[in-house]
């Protein structure tokens, strides 16, 4: 008995999902985590290059200034690099503690950048001098100038190194995250394969179990609680729609006495062949079933009493006709059945029965290989 193709195909359909929503996970997971540390570290990178582009040019401008101190316009060039030292500090602050490096690792450069705000604004007051600049302390522009500008050179190239330095561990914490993701995941569908797995057995083996537990062992027809539970269901379904439905009670003629002839694995032979006969010749909504010992039972829904005799004669006929294993071939086997038909589920499964039963007494009363009809009370 294989599972029920719905549930294995659930439970396929269900794997899939999660294994497609696990690799999306994961893979949303890589991409959002190395975007955004990347980004972090890259913004701050830039910012810390344009400054250290600002200081270079302003160490040009200076010694520029040296050599042709009448040329105006390096004074103006410098004042404006100058102008922009606060304002490049406080990005890079800004992005420094915004970023993932530990304080304590840029603490040392954060008081370079203090001491170089304080350079600033000495520097900036040389250069707003009064009178255009004419009474500039120029000796003293060039040595806070060159102070300042060696100072932010060393700094913001400390701070670039540790900026490097964070981003390739980032990277590589970011590597290994990403390998504990996915290996997570797929531990987490390792896990739901295993489980389906064993869902899809147990529900096999319920399957089977409750199929053994309505099959006869001897003749793998259905037993008595199958029997019983069609019934009811049909009748239940007569009880709305005004159906009929038919049972025959069948039971082997000395059947005793056979067994005692030709032993009882003969016997057994002989109850698996008629089992296999009747159900051949039953159609296929009628349920044969072995209701034990050597007694059968036909259940015929929406069939009527003449239907139901006709395939009784039918039965009783070929039994007679059945060819006998061993020693018992030349023996005749027959059977004796009892009929009851019952139309709008009027009558209970036990009254069914107990009419059926009835007629199978007087069957047998009345001399055997034979079929007695009880119709509707
Ligand atoms: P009757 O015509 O009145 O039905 O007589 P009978 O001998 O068939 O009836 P009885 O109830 O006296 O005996 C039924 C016999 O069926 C008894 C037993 O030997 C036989 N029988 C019951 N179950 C099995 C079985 O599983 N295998 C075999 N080989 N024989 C069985
Ligand atoms: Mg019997
Ligand atoms: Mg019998």
């Amino acid at each position: 008995m294989t599972p029920a193709p719905g549930l294995r195909s659930g439970l396929l359909a269900g794997f899939c999902l999660l294994a497609a929503l696990g690799a999306i996970v994961a893979g949303a997971f890589s991409l959002q985590a190395g975007r955004h540390l990347g980004a972090d570290y890259s913004a701050l990178a830039g910012d810390l290059v344009r400054a250290q582009e600002d200081t270079a040019e302003l160490r040009l401008e200076l010694n520029a200034l040296r050599n042709h101190p009448h040329h105006r316009w390096h004074l103006t060039r410098i004042a404006s690099l100058v102008a922009r030292v606060p304002e490049r500090i406080g990005t890079i602050r800004q992005g420094l503690s915004r970023s993932e490096i530990g304080e304590a690792r840029y603490a040392p450069m954060l008081a370079e950048l203090s001491q170089a705000e304080t350079l600033y604004q000495r520097l900036a007051s040389v250069i707003a001098a009064p009178d255009g600049g004419t009474d500039m302390d120029v000796p003293q522009l060039h040595r806070l100038g060159h102070e300042l500008e060696s100072t932010l050179a060393w700094t913001y190239s400390s701070l670039l190194e540790d900026v490097h330095r964070a981003a390739a561990d980032q990277q590589r914490l970011m590597k290994w995250l990403s390998l504990a993701v996915v290996l997570l995941v797929i531990l987490v569908l390792l896990v739901a394969a295993a489980l389906m797995l064993a869902l899809a057995r147990i529900h096999r083996q319920w399957r089977s179990l409750r199929e053994l537990s309505v099959t006869d062992e001897l003749t793998r027809l259905a037993n008595r609680r199958r029997l019983w539970e069609v019934a009811e269901r049909y009748l239940e379904l007569n009880r709305r729609d005004g159906g009929e439905l038919s049972l025959l009670l069948i039971d082997l003629d000395h059947f005793k006495r056979f067994n005692d002839r030709y032993g009882h694995p003969a016997g057994d032979a002989v109850l698996q062949a008629v089992a296999a006969e009747f159900a051949r010749l039953g159609r296929e909504s009628d349920l044969v079933a072995r209701l034990g010992g050597e007694e059968f039972a036909v259940l015929m829904p929406n069939t009527g009493l003449e239907g139901a005799r006709q395939l009784g004669e039918r039965l009783r006929e070929a039994t007679a006709g059945l060819p006998l294993p061993g020693q018992a071939g030349e023996q005749r086997l027959t059977i004796s059945l009892g009929l009851a038909t019952t139309r709008g589920g009027g009558d209970t499964l036990a009254q069914l029965y107990s009419r059926a039963d009835r007629g199978l007494y007087r069957a047998k009363q009345n001399g055997r290989n034979r079929l007695e009809i009880n119709a509707q009370a």
